[in-house]
């Protein structure tokens, strides 16, 4: 049973060293030397009786959906082989052959390069595995595992893969980054305490581990690869709810990698509105008669007294981007951000202050801050923290080294005052 459950995982790179002539379909008779030499270790079975195996059982391992192997299974890989370039996970691109419309390419592609990666699961922790590209050298496309590449653009497959890529060398499982989501968004746990938390309890791999089974580098997950993650699975599951393919530019830095595609979904919901902005019903619409016979509706809102503003400049109408969110103007109006908080006042502030010499001015910013610090705010503050489920709407997650107080700051609430 182990014999077909190793092989049956194995099913991509027993196909790649095969002659170009041998069907993708089928299995082929002879099992590559490497892995017979890894599946007679792992079982015991000599190796002369792996071929015989191999023949007899061939059809039925190719028939085999991919297993969930278990940690003893696991183990096998890690003890023999990870040494020999065998990994458990092998994340090779959907299809052996050239998907490219144009391509008159018809034999199975051959040119391959694999290279070393992190996966991180959420059952089976950190796993080290390999992620293989394949090259169509007639059309000049690169496949990689969720994307091919062509002319500096990388265009997604058409679906959510099971496991997606979040940094050069790292791939999440999307169910893990479903968890790292929803514990954003729910618990309000910040992008660097979900890698830390994954990294303490469900990694299971020790970096000394990685490092003898002559993996370059080490398992520990970045605050990075959690946001890129938290985009890219966003991203991809607006596009295939939309029936579209998601294309970025392949070359260039990873943190400017998807601002296209943000700020274009952004514009379509300012422009269109969110899914539920067309919906009415009897229950939350009622239609009402004016004493001079014309029709009006009515809908109802409910909310908490909540409202969570977007980070954005504070010159009034100004509807330019923030270069930083931490910043409160943007570059055009950066001119703005020494001139005092209260609404009419022209005159500079004082450094670290956000208002002018003037004492009434300065004692409304005490006043501001006071508030924010009185016994009631805090009572109110941690009576949040204590509900389990919040029933508002998903906030914005803050900046990780930003706190609560920097988007107060942001805003001139008190100017109103004035
Ligand atoms: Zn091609
Ligand atoms: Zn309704
Ligand atoms: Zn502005
Ligand atoms: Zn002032």
């Amino acid at each position: 049973m182990t014999f077909l459950r190793l092989l049956s995982v194995l099913k991509d790179d027993i196909l790649l060293p095969q002659p170009i002539d041998i069907s993708v379909h089928k299995p082929p008779l002879l099992l590559p030397p490497t892995i017979a030499t890894f599946v007679s270790k792992a079982t015991g079975i000599d190796s002369e009786s792996i071929s015989a195996c191999w023949s007899l059982l061939k059809e039925e391992v190719w028939s085999l959906p991919r297993p969930e192997l278990s940690m003893a299974e696991e183990g096998l890989f890690r003890d023999n082989g990870w040494k020999m370039g065998l990994t458990s996970l092998t994340l090779y691109p959907p299809s052996h052959e050239c998907q490219n419309r144009h391509c008159t390419r018809a034999t199975p592609l051959k040119k391959e390069e694999p290279r070393q990666t992190v996966v991180y699961t959420l059952g089976h922790g950190a796993l080290p595995a390999w992620a293989v590209h394949i090259y169509c050298p007639d059309c000049n496309t690169n496949y990689h595992h969720n994307y091919s590449v062509q002319a500096g653009i990388r265009t997604y497959y058409g679906d959510t893969p099971n496991y997606i890529q979040i940094g050069e060398h790292q791939f999440a499982e999307r169910k893990l980054i479903a968890m790292w989501m929803s514990l954003m968004l729910l618990a309000w746990v910040s992008a660097t305490n979900c890698a830390k938390m994954y990294d303490m309890a469900l990694s299971e791999q020790q970096q000394c581990d990685f490092a003898d089974g002559g993996w370059q580098f080490g398992c520990v997950l970045t605050t990075d690869h959690v946001w890129d993650a938290f985009v890219t699975l966003t991203l991809l599951n607006y596009h295939n709810r939309k029936d579209t393919c998601l294309q970025v530019p392949h070359t260039g830095a990873q943190r400017d990698r998807f601002t296209a595609a943000m700020r274009a979904r952004n514009c379509e919901v300012i422009e269109e509105g969110q899914d539920e902005i067309g919906h009415c019903c009897d229950r939350c619409m009622r239609t009402l008669t004016r004493p001079d016979g014309t029709e009006y509706d009515v809908q109802i809102i409910v909310g908490d007294g909540l409202n969570m503003g977007h980070y954005r400049c504070q010159a009034t109408h100004c509807t330019r981007e923030l270069s930083n969110n931490r910043h409160k103007f943007c570059p055009e109006h950066q001119s703005q951000a020494g001139i005092c908080a209260i609404v009419g006042c022209e005159a500079p502030v004082i450094p670290e202050k956000l208002t002018c010499v003037d004492p009434q001015h300065a004692e409304m910013e005490h006043l501001h801050f006071e508030c924010g610090r009185a016994a009631f705010t805090l009572c109110d503050r941690l009576h949040k923290h204590r509900l389990a489920h919040p029933s508002a709407p998903a906030e914005n997650p803050v900046d990780d080294e930003g706190d609560d107080d920097d988007v107060r700051r942001n805003g001139r609430g008190f100017g109103m005052l004035a």
